[in-house]
């Protein structure tokens, strides 16, 4: 990744004065001077700044949580749980959320303090594929595929949804695999098709899929391989 992008994740960095820092000399990566401001580093690069280490107390997190239904995707609410109730308290601080899950569905959430990643995985230009398990009020119809495949008009936006597959897993259940992230989307594409959502769990967000391991409300850290997959 940029370097400067690298460093300006962090709350005390600007774009700008990460810049800075780089062309004054001050940025050190793997314990060599960086004076280009263009320069590209591994992500699991060592950086300092004036031979403090960069994530020094600001250890990067990358969580997978399986969420439960009944929580809220948002980091603090007057009225409802939020996901963040889940997790320990001392990874709370600049934990964000990313890609969210209405509040009745359930299943793969990621949770980090890495902006940047995170606007990797929502970023629509960059289709990442989501696949969803869904339950529907009513059998799915041949038609309903042709529909996803084509694109859903939301009137209200006034926009065409990417092509989406839709994979009948029998009856009244679906594999859904959305590229864009639109405000309950999936429910508004079932909803256009007549039919209706009645349970919607995410199992996976590009090449991560959710631990089977994990119970809902149980999330562990990612894995190096996973972070880097985004
Ligand atoms: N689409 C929805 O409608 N809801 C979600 O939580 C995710 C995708």
């Amino acid at each position: 990744m940029r370097l400067d992008r690298l460093i300006s994740n962090f709350p005390e960095y600007s774009h700008r004065s990460a810049r800075q820092l780089i062309a004054c000399g001050r940025v050190q990566v793997n314990g060599q001077t960086v004076r280009d401001t263009q320069a590209t580093v591994d992500r699991f690069a060592a950086v300092s700044i004036d031979a403090q280490p960069l994530r020094g107390g600001y250890a990067s997190i990358y969580l997978m949580l399986h969420k439960p239904t009944g929580y809220l995707s948002a980091t603090s609410d007057d009225t409802h749980p939020t996901v963040l109730d889940l997790v320990s308290p001392e990874l709370h601080p600049r934990l964000h959320i990313g890609g969210r899950l209405d509040r009745n569905s359930s299943g793969l959430l990621l949770l980090t303090n890495d902006g940047l990643w995170s606007r990797r995985v929502t970023e629509p230009r960059i289709k990442t594929p989501k696949v969803y398990h869904v339950t529907t009020a009513m059998p799915i119809r041949d038609d309903d595929i042709i529909r996803f495949a084509e694109g859903i008009h939301f009137v209200f936006e006034d926009l065409t949804t990417s092509p989406a597959q839709l994979e009948r897993l029998g009856g009244c259940k679906a594999q859904v695999t959305i590229y864009e992230g639109r405000y309950h989307q999936i429910k508004r594409m079932f909803h256009a098709v007549g039919n209706r959502v009645t349970a919607l769990h995410r199992i996976s967000m590009g090449s991560i899929l959710l631990d089977p391991t994990l119970q809902p409300g149980e999330y562990r850290s990612l894995t190096q391989a996973e972070v880097a997959s985004v």
